[in-house]
């Protein structure tokens, strides 16, 4: 039998090498390595039943399952799945594309935008009162912002202060701020479950890690506990930033 392999292959190799592995990694990420092992167990068991030993009673049989299963993979993968497609479409250079074809602008925050809200984060902080602030970047946060009290405000330093006082109704969630507006305050936002998250940090922390690996936006969170303002930005913490580090990220352009 002839057999040549051609530069194609290798290509074709290397990119079912890196899928695998990328999807290894998500997996691990999500803690659904044993169902990934598993189906991966099944697709060899299946391959050498039906393809090997040619048995064709027992081949048919898993033939059906693997048409239908998946289906089943869909379903049991929907969130790794979401997830991938996800990182994909929010990469910088993706979204430069978009944003280059579509004509989009880039949400770009001014001084005077952000100085209310760093201004009542610093007096939050003094004061120790517990604040989850969530900046919307390209993606929409609708279903967030459908989680709480829409309130679409002004921006104002007192307004901020206000909400996050400790018996005001609320307090308790996250405030959403998206084009340069107060869009919602109360707001129920996904808790990330990393291990790797310090043991001190509650679920205020857990959500702001959430929201900003589930989206593009950034998270600014004040302690009640210790009175520090941290940021939460693209799946990654910074703990413990002063205010001018606030005021330079959140206006520089990288954010
Ligand atoms: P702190 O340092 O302020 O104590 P923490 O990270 O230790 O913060 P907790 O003490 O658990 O967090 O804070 C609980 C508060 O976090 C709740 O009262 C609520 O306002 C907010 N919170 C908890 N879960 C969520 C969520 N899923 N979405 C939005 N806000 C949440
Ligand atoms: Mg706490």
């Amino acid at each position: 039998m002839f057999f040549s392999i051609g530069i194609k292959d290798i290509i074709d190799i290397l990119l079912v090498a890196v899928l695998l592995y990328y999807s290894y990694r998500l997996m691990k990420e999500s803690r659904s390595l044993n169902i990934f092992f598993g189906v991966l167990v099944f697709i060899v068991f299946w391959l050498f039943v039906s393809q090997i030993l040619e048995m064709r009673l027992l081949g048919t049989l898993l033939d059906r399952v693997v048409s239908v299963g998946a289906i089943a993979l869909l379903i049991l993968f929907q969130e790794e799945i979401r997830k991938f497609f996800f990182t994909i479409g929010t990469h910088q250079r993706v979204r430069s594309a978009v944003r280059f074809f579509s004509g989009e602008e880039k949400q770009t925050h001014t001084r005077e935008d952000i100085m209310p809200i760093v201004r009542a984060c610093m007096a939050m902080s003094k004061q120790k009162i517990g604040a989850l602030i969530v900046m919307q970047r390209s993606l929409p946060l609708n279903d967030f912002i459908r989680s709480g009290e829409v309130i679409d405000a002004r921006i104002s330093e007192r307004l901020i202060e206000n909400i996050f006082f400790k018996n005001s109704p609320l307090h308790d969630g996250g405030m959403i701020i998206s084009h340069k507006r107060i869009a919602a305050a109360g707001c129920v936002l996904p808790v990330a479950h990393d291990t790797t998250i310090p043991k001190e940090l509650g679920l205020r922390h857990r959500a702001a890690m959430g929201v900003s690996k589930e989206t593009d936006a950034l998270a600014i969170v004040v302690s009640e506990e210790t009175g520090n303002i941290s940021i939460a930005f693209r799946g990654a913490f910074q703990l413990r930033i002063s205010a001018e580090d606030l005021e330079r990220i959140l206006t520089e352009d990288a954010f």
